[in-house]
């Protein structure tokens, strides 16, 4: 019987705050960094990989709530944790005594979330195909079970997801083969940078648009008069027709955003994001409502699906950003992607930093495949950074990241970068 040895949890940390790329008006410096677990089993070829991602100071306390939670994991058998990943995902996130530190939300949510992944990580890779494909091939009842509803189904309750599944059932073999010829959307988040100057900021929008992207997003939130600027800069080199999306990181209040919004209308933004506080799902729904028809997008800093929840009910986003590592993992992030589906609201994922294009795909192309009205409206995020880091890198050609076909959640770090940026004791940190 294979079973799970050992948990081993890495300090991963990448020196990007030297050259401000990732730079926002929330974020000016961040040293993009992973609490990086790999679940050892005694089949010495099949190790279960996860990790969340953080932006350097307070990696190594992410790192120790992964270790406090999986090390639970070590000893059990694997037939037992990948038969009902369902059980597992409820145990760890109703442990009474780690929920006081939450509950469902921060540091030990983000743990779990890296410890569920790493566990489904262990099932693609058992099953021999990339994880959106495990999931894809799930039946409607599998994908509801894989929901803890309590908090849910009085917005959305599992008869009407199975419903809304098994409606869509029919058509995901023709999807999955357009997905496979077409690849997915992916937008261009690596030209507007907060920390990029004027000329480098026309320059990668017109390479951006060179390269295929049909939206590309800039920074904003500092400066309003310098967004406007910018704004300006971006929209002469991209043209008319591509879209253009902005993100606030939060900077603004409730008021400041909806004058900001109203102010940059001009420019015709495809959406924007994270105007204020993650947590103010009234002040959202109050933004949406003022700004309307620009719409409006968060999640990435969302806690768990009973707040994506809210914003849903509410009308708080017209656009819901998940993230692979910011909530428990695959269990919640197929609850986010249902609950976005019920209110008829996209799901743009969230990526970029180290290791979240890599991770977050597998979820879009789930998404595209089995849940999401309409495919066509579908885009997900792409960096341009620090992919060669990832054992299995995605492709993104043309300006559309391609269907993954390694085996696995692409949660997997190449060793010799475990090695080397292991903080403080990697080669890299020593030099
Ligand atoms: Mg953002």
């Amino acid at each position: 019987m294979v079973s799970i040895t050992s948990a081993t949890v890495t300090d991963l940390r990448f020196p990007t705050s030297q050259t401000l790329d990732g730079s926002d008006a929330m974020n000016p410096d961040p040293d993009y960094s992973a609490a990086y677990l790999g679940l050892s089993t005694s089949n010495p070829d099949l190790t279960g990989c996860g990790f969340v991602f953080t932006i350097g100071r307070g990696n190594d306390i992410q790192a120790a709530a992964v270790a406090a939670v999986a090390d639970r994991l070590v000893g059990r058998g694997l037939d037992e944790l990948l038969e009902d990943p369902s059980a597992i995902n409820r145990e760890l996130t109703w442990d009474s005594q780690l929920r006081w530190l939450g509950p469902d939300k921060g540091v030990m949510h983000m743990a779990v979330g890296a410890v569920m992944n790493a566990v489904w990580d262990l099932r693609s890779k058992r099953e021999g195909l990339p994880l959106w494909a495990t999931l894809a091939h799930l039946e409607p009842a599998e994908v509801v079970a894989l929901v803890d509803w309590t908090y849910l189904s009085d917005f959305l309750d599992p008869a009407q997801a199975r419903e809304m599944l098994e409606e869509r059932r029919s058509e995901r073999d023709s999807r999955i083969a357009a997905l496979r010829r077409d690849g997915l959307a992916a937008y261009n988040t690596s030209v507007g940078w907060l920390g990029y100057d004027d000329d480098k900021l026309d320059r990668l929008c017109r390479q951006a648009l060179d390269d295929g992207f049909s939206t590309v997003k800039l920074k904003v939130g500092a400066d309003l008069a310098e967004d406007h600027r910018r704004l300006g800069i971006a929209r002469s080199a991209i043209g008319s027709d591509t879209a253009l999306a902005i993100d606030a990181n939060q900077r603004w209040s409730v008021p400041e955003a909806i004058a900001a919004i109203q102010h940059l209308a001009q420019f015709d933004l495809r959406w924007v994001e994270e105007p204020t506080h993650p947590d103010d799902v009234v002040g959202h729904a109050t933004i949406a409502k003022a700004v309307h028809p620009v719409p409006i997008a968060t999640g990435e800093h969302l806690a768990n699906p009973t707040l994506a929840k809210q914003l849903l009910q509410l009308g708080g986003a017209q656009i819901l950003q998940i993230d692979a590592t910011r909530v428990a993992g695959v269990h919640d992030l197929v609850a986010m992607i249902l609950l976005a589906a019920h209110a008829g609201v996209d799901v743009i994922p969230h990526a970029g930093g180290v290791g979240l294009c890599e991770a977050v795909q597998h979820f879009a192309f789930f998404n595209a495949a089995s849940v999401a009205a309409d495919p066509s409206r579908l885009t997900l995020e792409y960096v341009d950074h620090l992919h060669e880091h990832m054992s299995c890198p995605v492709e993104v050609t043309g300006g559309r990241y391609r269907l993954p076909t390694q085996p696995g959640a692409g949660t997997a770090f190449h060793p010799a970068t475990a090695e080397s940026f292991a903080y403080p004791e990697g080669a890299h940190w020593q030099e």
